[in-house]
């Protein structure tokens, strides 16, 4: 038969937008070699949200999983941890283990309908980790998948795995089994883990689900060898297994309905401004700071005279989707006075982040280091002012600060007392011809180049996001091999 039959790959993001984002960023790039049909699998309501992202002619199969959340204390019908109140995450977390004998049964069906072939690979998430055993018992390849740095992944997965402050009677200390990260601070864990007692549920889960990640026959991280060599010697060391960094993975185009600016208008705003002289500000999409934090900044901003967009969002204890209200959360003014004088943008709620931060005039982007946006920032050279505020963020800080060279850490959490002076500082160190300022453009311009040779593939030169996915791949095509091979006999 001339038409060579696609390999099937089924991928299994947790049902956190934080995890589904990157695995569909992952699914949109193995469907443009042409080579897989890519069976997505989530809850419903997830499902039903990915819909309109699935590109027509791609070869990206959704598939609804039955989940029954309501066993767990959740709220009736919660499929997704979007609107979850913070207390009830790790009921959430607990919840998703019953997707055990459901999932199988995907496998399952999956393998009859393809004649007893298994699919080529099955990609699953770092919580769930215990897909490996469904993967293996049908005879498929098994990878995790997490969109986080490898350094910053490593910190968390040590500290869930370890809880070492539970020991420590200084603010101080280091992780067991990872030294390298060098001295962690008590204000660099978040709210959860600083509560964690390792009895609590949250503990009892990630303690269980975070070790099965060894199970995998390799774990693909979204983050670029040359970047992250510590943070992945640290699951190289830990797993035993190959462990491939294949990143960026990033989704090309994230404008969303909600967006309050057309990347038009905010480029032609751009236009006007000099190059290298505007500061991006945006805390991501799932975190915001205090009232009072979001005050000094604003005073900070208007202080320091320099151009800048801002991505603002209602303050700690507002709901995230309500309007936003400059009149009661800003300076007396400012937003007129910004405005008039052409020196501020504020954006509300969703902005289209990877055009501005490609574009000439921005020179900083003071970010909550999500890692989505750290490998946009740093794509295209841009250092940044850190202000990390949850998860790994404070540890991908610590990275770009003390390992690579290219952040200046501002504040920390959403509880810290931040001055404007201070912020103000900060922001005129990285902004201008200082030293420091110097040294990080140089740098980041360097790590640019750096991720920019690691996706590139030409004739003879193949970068390192390239060959480690072309091993992933290869990995797994020798599975599939020894399977056939096992038939045949
Ligand atoms: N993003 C955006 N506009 C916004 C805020 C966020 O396009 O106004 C995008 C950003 O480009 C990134 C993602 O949303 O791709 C945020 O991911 P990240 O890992 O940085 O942080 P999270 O939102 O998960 O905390």
């Amino acid at each position: 038969e001339m038409s060579q039959r696609k390999e099937s790959i089924v991928m299994l993001p947790f049902m956190a937008q934080g995890h589904i984002i990157p695995f569909l960023a992952l699914a949109l790039q193995l469907d443009q070699t042409k080579k897989y049909t890519i069976t997505f699998v989530n809850t419903s309501l997830n499902i039903k949200k990915l819909r309109p992202s699935i590109p027509a002619n791609s070869s990206i199969h959704l598939l609804e999983i039955p989940f029954d959340s309501s066993v767990y204390g959740l709220p009736p019908g919660t499929e997704n941890t979007d609107s979850l109140p913070y207390h009830l995450i790790a009921n959430f977390l607990e919840a998703s283990l019953s997707l055990k004998p459901a999932f199988r049964k995907i496998i399952s069906d999956h393998v009859e309908e393809q004649k007893g072939h298994p699919p080529f690979c099955v990609i699953t998430d770092m919580f769930f980790g215990w897909c490996a055993e469904i993967a293996h018992e049908f005879g498929a390849f098994h990878a995790i998948f997490s969109g986080c740095g490898g350094f910053g992944f490593a910190c968390y997965y040590s500290l869930w795995l370890n809880l070492p402050h539970q020991n420590n009677l200084s603010d101080e200390f280091t992780l067991p089994d990872f030294p390298e990260a060098s001295t962690i601070h008590v204000t660099q864990l978040a709210e959860n883990l600083k509560e964690a007692n390792g009895k609590d549920l949250f503990s009892v889960c990630l303690q269980s689900m975070l070790p099965e990640c060894t199970n995998a026959d390799g774990i693909l991280l979204n983050t670029v060898e040359e970047l992250d060599r510590v943070g992945l010697g640290y699951f190289r060391r830990k797993t035993g297994k190959p462990v491939w960094p294949i990143g960026p993975v990033l989704l090309s185009n994230r404008s969303q309905d909600q967006a309050a600016i057309t990347p038009d208008l905010c480029k032609h705003w751009l236009d006007t401004k000099p190059a290298g002289s505007v500061l991006y500000i945006s805390f991501g999409s799932q975190n915001v700071i205090s009232a009072s934090q979001m005050m000094e900044l604003a005073m900070a901003l208007e202080a320091c005279g320099k151009h800048f967009i801002w991505v603002v969002r209602p303050p700690v204890g507002f709901d995230i989707n309500m309007e936003f209200k400059a009149k009661e959360w800003l300076p007396e003014g400012f937003e007129e006075r910004m405005e008039h004088s052409k020196r501020g943008l504020l954006v509300r709620k969703w902005a289209p982040q990877v055009e501005i931060l490609s574009h000439k005039s921005v020179s900083a982007f003071l970010s909550h280091c999500g890692w989505n946006s750290v490998l946009e920032s740093l794509s295209n050279g841009v250092p940044l002012v850190g202000w990390p505020l949850a998860a790994e963020q404070f540890y991908n800080v610590k990275l770009l600060e003390e390992h690579i060279g290219v952040c200046l850490e501002v504040a920390r959490g959403k509880s810290c007392e931040v001055r404007q002076e201070d912020i103000v500082k900060k922001i005129m160190l990285v902004m201008d011809e200082t030293e420091k300022g110097n040294a990080m453009r140089r740098k980041a311009r360097e790590v640019r180049d750096m991720i920019l040779d690691a996706v590139q593939y030409e004739n003879d030169h193949k970068g390192s996001s390239v060959k480690a996915m072309d091993e992933f791949l290869d990995a797994a095509s020798l599975m599939r091999e020894g399977n056939k091979w096992a038939a045949d006999r």
